[in-house]
């Protein structure tokens, strides 16, 4: 398949959200990571992004919760090329109200072809990648086969 590609600046922008279970999971790890994280442009669903202020004491782009509508907003952003990163601690054990965004947001990031974290693990890998610090090339799928399709 033939790509395009968007270039990352060194300063990414980086979307975090957590749902209430993974929350303090999410803010530690975030604390842990507060020296990398201000290097960023920091995004995040409102509940999950009004913690962050909080505890690390940093700006954040906040937008509406999750549930109301937070979740498809950082997916229409991604879409729109405005989001570079993915760091979502979903609940693997309790089902949410909004679970069709959560699965939305997801698909979109891999659609994108954005680096995503869903745990503590792999977020301490993108995390520790060079790649986070320096320009990098992310190739974007070639979709006009998909939009010049017959109808
Ligand atoms: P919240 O949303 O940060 O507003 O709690 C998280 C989510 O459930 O998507």
């Amino acid at each position: 398949m033939k790509s395009d590609s968007q270039k990352f600046s060194k300063k990414k922008s980086i979307a975090l959200v957590a749902h209430d279970h993974m929350k303090k999971n999410l803010l530690e790890w975030a604390e842990f990571n507060k020296g990398n994280l201000v290097r960023h442009r920091i995004y995040a669903t409102g509940t999950t992004g009004k913690l962050l202020e909080d505890r690390l004491d940093i700006y954040v782009h906040k937008l509406q919760s999750g549930p109301l509508g937070g979740d498809q907003q950082i997916g229409a952003k991604i879409s729109e090329g405005e989001i570079d990163v993915l760091i979502f601690f979903w609940d693997p054990l309790a089902a949410q109200p909004h679970d069709p965004d959560v699965k939305a947001l997801l698909r979109l990031a891999v659609v994108w072809n954005i680096p995503i974290a869903m745990n503590r693990a792999s977020a301490d890998f993108i995390f520790s990648s060079g790649l986070m610090d320096s320009e990098y090339e992310r190739q974007i799928p070639d979709f006009n086969l998909y939009l010049n399709r017959e109808l």
